[in-house]
């Protein structure tokens, strides 16, 4: 029976030569860190994915791994998202049109489902003649830990900001 544990449905790293070998990549020393890099550290910045590939076989160039990555990105194997004033950020979990919400704070990111789960998942009142191809949804918010600790007493206590 199969089970389809959020585990289970990660990519094993073994996946990850077959799949550079069908998107036509030729498998590398850099792009397996990259894509394993990417595997433990969703949503990681160019730093974070350097740190991590550096830190499991040694040097690599920073623009090794830019070049892997935007490699990775235009074969369809690496989404590249990229929140307002945030660097660029990076997932494996590509092709469902899943959405993402951030923090304002300190830029931490979940995903979330797309209801419908291809592009575009809305639909404007008007298009003004454009082919549409995406609606890119970015939900922001503070995280729980960026969440300020409610006071007791903060109803009442909320000073009125209107004047009257
Ligand atoms: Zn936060
Ligand atoms: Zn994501």
């Amino acid at each position: 029976m199969p089970r389809s544990s959020p585990a289970a449905e990660r990519r094993a790293p073994d996946d990850a030569a077959p799949a550079l070998r069908d998107a036509g990549l030729r498998v590398t020393g850099p792009r397996l860190g990259v894509l394993a890099a990417l595997r433990a550290h969703p949503h990681a910045d160019a730093d974070t994915v350097i740190t991590a590939v550096r830190r499991r076989q040694g040097s690599v160039s920073v623009q090794a791994v830019y070049n892997v990555l935007a490699a990775l990105v235009d074969a369809g194997l690496v989404r590249r998202i990229e929140p307002a004033g945030s660097p660029a950020r990076f997932e494996v979990r590509v092709g469902d049109n899943h959405h993402h919400i951030v923090c304002r704070r300190c830029g931490a990111t979940a995903d979330v489902d797309c209801a419908v789960g291809r592009r575009p998942c809305l639909t404007p009142t008007e298009t003004h003649g454009y082919a549409l191809d995406e609606a890119e949804v970015t939900f922001w918010g503070l995280c729980p830990r960026c969440q300020p600790r409610r006071a007791p007493r903060a109803n009442t206590a909320r000073r009125k900001e209107r004047r009257t």
